[in-house]
């Protein structure tokens, strides 16, 4: 349908025509939603999607924009998710069910949780962005994914307009990977993720220095508190710096490719993973001279070269061209392709 179409077609009031999506992606890029719907209900959302269909419009849902490259207008309908709510369905033992409605903010429910005296998610505070998109990536920092603790997700079927559970071992998830972002991308929106807390869990401390930073004998709440400050120590915050955090995937390689490079560059950063290497991208890009550079409105963050951030530039152009250097120089320097993290929106189709 062409966009002087719309003209025609009459929307719910909570939706808007042409609207801006600067505000609603956390690198800042100004393109516009053909459509926008900010929803806060399920019947909202229902009604929303309904209405999509009936006018044959593609539909993209997103939570905070964090975790987003958008690089032009985006056709159809777009859904900013803000159902809020947070249930506790049992507790036995020391475990509880926790559900968390998608449009809460993550850490916010990191936050409420250590209040409880609840653990198993303390490890992912400060990530930005929405529960409901936390399933979809499946996030992670310090060790900890959110599939270690998450149970179910109870989702939208796009095609049917129920409301389907759908079990964490169906999800597909692996290191930043679900169902969610690839085959199911056009099939559910999640309108909640349910995740089982203990208060006396496992703290996993081996990663990112927080042992070290650890007082002895640690609580949840002390492993909280040292990942929020390590996390500010090192990270841009968006409020302050456009970016959208890691911008490339860590690459995870053979023995044989991650020998050759060790026995050039003793100091090469890196996992064991199984018969594997996952490289640390960070080290990769700072190695190949990429820290602190800038040009044209965009940059890689001084204190993490994982990290791309855009200081002036209203839309993405810079920022694409700025990543295809970057990834042609890691490539030629150490013969690993790096593969972009944040989800592409918009842009001819
Ligand atoms: C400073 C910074 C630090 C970060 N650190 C980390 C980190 O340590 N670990 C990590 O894993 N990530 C990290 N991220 C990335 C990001 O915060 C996460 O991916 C987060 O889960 C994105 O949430 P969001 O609500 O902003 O999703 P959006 O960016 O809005 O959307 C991301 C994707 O999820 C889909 N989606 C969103 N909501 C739904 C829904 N309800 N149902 C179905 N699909 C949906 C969207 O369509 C899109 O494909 C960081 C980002 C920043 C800016």
């Amino acid at each position: 349908m062409l966009m002087n179409e719309h003209k025609l077609l009459e929307w719910p009031e909570w939706i808007s025509h042409k609207t801006s999506l600067q505000s609603f992606n956390t690198f800042g890029f100004d393109y516009q939603a053909e459509f926008l719907a900010v929803v806060e209900s399920i019947e909202q959302l229902i009604a929303s999607v309904k209405w999509a269909k009936c006018h044959d419009l593609p539909v993209t849902v997103i939570g905070g924009g964090s975790n987003l490259l958008i690089k032009g207008d985006v056709a159809g309908l777009v859904i900013v998710n803000q159902l809020s709510g947070i249930a506790v369905h049992y507790s036995y033992d020391d475990c509880s069910e926790v559900t968390f409605s998608a449009g809460e903010n993550w850490h916010n429910c990191v936050a409420w949780s250590v209040d409880q005296g609840l653990g198993g998610i303390e490890n992912l505070a400060l990530i930005p962005g929405t529960a409901g998109a936390a399933p979809v990536q499946n996030i992670g920092a310090y060790g900890v994914e959110v599939k270690d603790t998450l149970q179910r997700v109870t989702a939208l079927d796009l095609e049917t307009l129920e409301l389907v559970e759908i079990e964490a071992n169906q999800c597909g998830f692996a290191y930043r990977e679900s169902k969610f972002k690839h085959e199911w991308k056009s099939k559910y929106i999640i309108t909640s993720m349910t995740v089982r807390l203990s208060a006396t869990p496992t703290l996993v401390l081996e990663y990112g220095g927080l042992l070290q930073a650890m007082p002895s004998s640690p609580t949840i709440r002390d492993v909280f508190e040292t990942v929020c400050h390590v996390r500010r120590e090192k990270l841009p915050d968006p409020a302050e710096v456009a970016n959208s955090g890691s911008f490339f995937k860590n690459p995870v390689v053979s023995d044989v490719v991650y020998q050759s490079i060790r026995t050039q560059y003793p100091e090469v950063v890196a996992f064991v993973q199984g018969k594997q290497w996952k490289l640390a991208a960070g080290w990769l890009n700072d190695r190949a001279g990429w820290k602190g550079y800038q040009e044209n409105g965009v940059g890689v963050y001084p204190k993490q070269a994982l990290v791309l951030v855009n200081y002036t530039c209203q839309k993405a152009d810079a920022l694409l061209a700025l990543e295809a250097k970057i990834k042609a120089s890691v490539y030629k320097t150490f013969g690993v392709e790096l593969e972009r993290e944040p989800v592409l929106l918009g842009g001819p189709v």
